[in-house]
């Protein structure tokens, strides 16, 4: 079972739990870790062999091409996470659709290659935005992985599939790995979960995805999570600082071992559109 690897190429600035400490226009002024973090990660990946899938910011790849670039050189599938990481949940449909054209725009220039996935930033997708789907389509996408079916306080639809599915507008949608517990669903695809978790929690959950869904994993992950030295923000939430900072530097003995225990492709491998 091969099963998908996935990045979604941002700073440590540009997460929505910062959103109301450092604007936007003031990220260029931040000192940027977002380069050297990518050589890590791919360096790691090339390690291990595997290939992946990078959903990547538009503001990233305007400012640093060259990244944009070596995601593609080293055979990973280039794909979107919007321009400047602006919720959907924040945006109206004319907004929406010049975000994901202009990050498309970008992207596209920078790698030389067409780009077909998308995931929202923050996983903003909510039942009652389903124009996204229209648009995406309209703007050549050709698959999102935007929706975590989990009840969590910043995203998710609880009820959503949690196999890939078909809108009625006819996208295709890959939500974020889980798996079921009695009436809930516990993530299990990465982020802030496989720094929270014991290595062998994570390890078990995608081997029951696996096993018992007989589902591909979809696991995501952001180059800040693998840089305990990255700068500490000031002022936030106890919350937001334990979520953001915490087993940062485990991250990369863990990522070790997961490229080791699991096989790992690109999304548009494991789920070709
Ligand atoms: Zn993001």
């Amino acid at each position: 079972m091969i099963n998908a690897f996935t990045v979604d190429v941002e700073d440590y600035f540009q997460v929505s739990a910062f959103e109301g400490h450092i604007a936007r226009d003031a990220w260029d002024r931040q000192p940027s870790r977002v380069e050297a973090n990518m050589h890590r990660v791919l360096d790691l990946l090339a390690e291990h062999g595997v290939k992946g899938t990078f959903f990547t910011l538009g503001w990233v790849a305007e400012r640093y091409p060259a990244i944009v670039r070596r995601i593609v050189d080293g055979g990973h599938e280039l794909a979107s996470h919007g321009y400047d990481h602006t919720r959907v949940t924040q945006m109206d449909p004319a907004h929406f659709r010049r975000d994901i054209v202009q990050a498309k725009q970008l992207l596209e220039d920078a790698g030389g290659i067409q780009v077909n996935g998308y995931r929202a930033p923050t996983f903003s997708f909510r039942r009652d935005n389903r124009w996204v789907y229209d648009i995406l389509l309209e703007c050549g996408y050709r698959y999102s992985s935007s929706v975590a079916p989990v009840k969590h306080d910043l995203y998710g639809i609880p009820d959503a599939p949690r196999r890939p599915y078909r809108d009625e507008s006819g996208m295709t949608e890959i939500p974020i790995s889980t798996i079921r517990i009695g009436e809930r669903n516990l993530p299990c695809g990465g982020g802030g979960f496989f720094r929270l978790y014991p290595y062998a929690l994570t390890r078990w959950c995608i081997s029951r995805v696996n096993a018992a869904d007989g589902q591909p994993c979809i696991f995501y992950m952001h180059p800040w999570e693998i840089d305990a030295a990255q700068p500490r923000q000031q002022g936030v939430k106890l919350k937001t600082r334990i979520r953001h900072y915490m087993n940062l530097a485990k991250v990369e003995g863990r990522l070790r071992r997961l490229l080791t225990d699991f096989r790992w492709g690109r999304m548009d491998e494991v789920y070709p559109t």
